[in-house]
């Protein structure tokens, strides 16, 4: 049989993790990315849970291992930058590995490279299904014929609107933005930590990284209806404007984002859809179903790689049925995920004075009662 022919758009996580697995499962296979290579945030992220099997089996976790951040413990600060109690991050297989958004991107592909084609510096204009396959045509490459595409694009994925509809109609707005700039090595005071600081509404964060610290932002703010994620001008001002009379080191992290030419911003959505394919073209990670940054995105964008691989490999020349079982299993995982944003939301980033007090007396007690049962901590300030 003529191995079937399948385009994966987006080169972050999800895709060269899924070009990996549909190689070995004989699907001749081309990843093409918009950006020009693989530089990009050095936003740190994880491998964790049902990433972890599947990184195994790929042979990738001691490499991972060897690019995890330095990030041993979290430090949370009072609003006026006491710091009130610190803890060891878990450590173990099952806590997985964390390291930057780059570092896992290169370390995937790699393994993708030799046996899919890769295409950078483009990316997908137009779909056309018939019964027999994809009609695609790129912004710079001459139009292609593909068995199936899969949409890895991300959140803002163009696979999703060309063939799905426009993003409004899946994306809900969570009424917050978060952006990252990075820092040099002095910035750092300390080296292991990665330190919290709240105040109403917002979440600073100082991470040391590997080699690449940097301050993380997150905040309440205005709607993102009419929100143009492409003005880096007014990125700059919404982010000064929230973080305006805030203390600690606020006003020097603000001045380093409102200075750097690029720094990351984005306002933050949980997309849900009904379906996850439509045809013979199928979405992934955060495209399909993204959980912002408070739900193992990278790790669920590994696994559904894997799963919808081994789905495809199961029914040969039914992608119907292969696309639905993907879809089955890989829920099971993205769905619950889903359900924790908005606790998880209100724990990280206290709407009010008062929720900010309660969250750190919570966390101060919970943190002093596990001391007790010996586990790896220790409180400071
Ligand atoms: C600040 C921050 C911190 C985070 N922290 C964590 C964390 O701690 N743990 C965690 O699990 N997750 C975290 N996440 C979420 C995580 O980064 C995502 O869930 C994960 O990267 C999703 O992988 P993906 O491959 O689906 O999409 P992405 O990694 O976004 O990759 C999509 C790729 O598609 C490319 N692309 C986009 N449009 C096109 C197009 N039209 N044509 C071709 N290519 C295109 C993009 O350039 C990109 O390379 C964080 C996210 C942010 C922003």
């Amino acid at each position: 049989m003529t191995p079937q022919k399948v385009l994966i758009v987006g080169a972050g996580v999800a895709g060269p993790a899924l070009a990996y697995w549909l190689t070995r499962h004989g699907f001749r296979t081309t990843v093409v990315e918009r950006a020009s290579d693989l530089r990009s945030s050095g936003n740190p992220i994880d491998v964790k849970g049902p990433a972890v099997p599947v990184a195994e089996r790929m042979g990738l976790m001691p490499k991972l291992r060897g690019l995890a951040t330095r990030a041993t413990a979290i430090t949370l600060l009072h609003p006026d930058g006491r710091a009130f109690a610190r803890t060891a991050l878990p450590t173990g297989d099952a806590a997985g590995v964390e390291l930057a958004r780059s570092d896992l991107s290169s370390a995937l592909y790699e393994t993708a490279r030799d046996d899919a084609e890769f295409v950078f510096g483009d990316s997908v204009t137009r779909m056309h299904q018939d019964p027999d396959g994809v009609e695609v045509t790129f912004g710079r490459s001459a139009p292609r014929r593909f068995d199936l595409v899969v949409g890895a694009d991300g959140m803002h994925s163009t696979t999703r609107r060309l063939v799905f509809g426009p993003e409004t109609e899946f994306a809900t707005d969570l009424g917050m933005y978060v952006a990252t700039v990075p820092l040099p090595p002095e910035a750092v005071d300390l080296p292991h930590d990665m330190v919290l600081h709240n105040t109403p509404g917002r979440l600073l964060a100082i991470h040391p990284g590997r080699d690449n610290p940097l301050a993380l932002f997150v905040f309440r703010g205005p709607s993102a209806d009419g929100y143009d994620r492409h003005d880096t001008d007014r990125q700059k001002r919404l982010l000064t404007e929230a973080y305006a009379g805030v203390g600690w080191r606020a006003p020097e992290l603000v001045e380093r984002f409102r200075t750097h030419p690029a720094p990351f911003f984005d306002a933050l959505n949980r997309v849900r859809m009904a379906s996850w394919s439509r045809g013979r073209v199928a979405l992934l990670g955060d495209a399909a179903s993204s959980v912002a940054l408070f739900g193992d995105g990278s790790s669920l964008a590994v696994a559904g790689a894997y799963t919808l691989a081994q789905a495809l490999a199961e029914h040969p020349g039914d992608h119907a049925r292969a696309f639905a079982a993907y879809e089955t299993r890989h829920r099971r995982e993205t769905d619950p995920r889903q359900r924790r944003i908005p606790p998880i939301i209100a724990a990280l980033i206290p709407r009010t004075g008062r929720g900010v007090a309660a969250r750190n007396c919570t966390a101060g007690a919970a943190l002093r009662l596990s001391r007790r049962r010996l586990t790896p901590l220790a409180a400071v300030g």
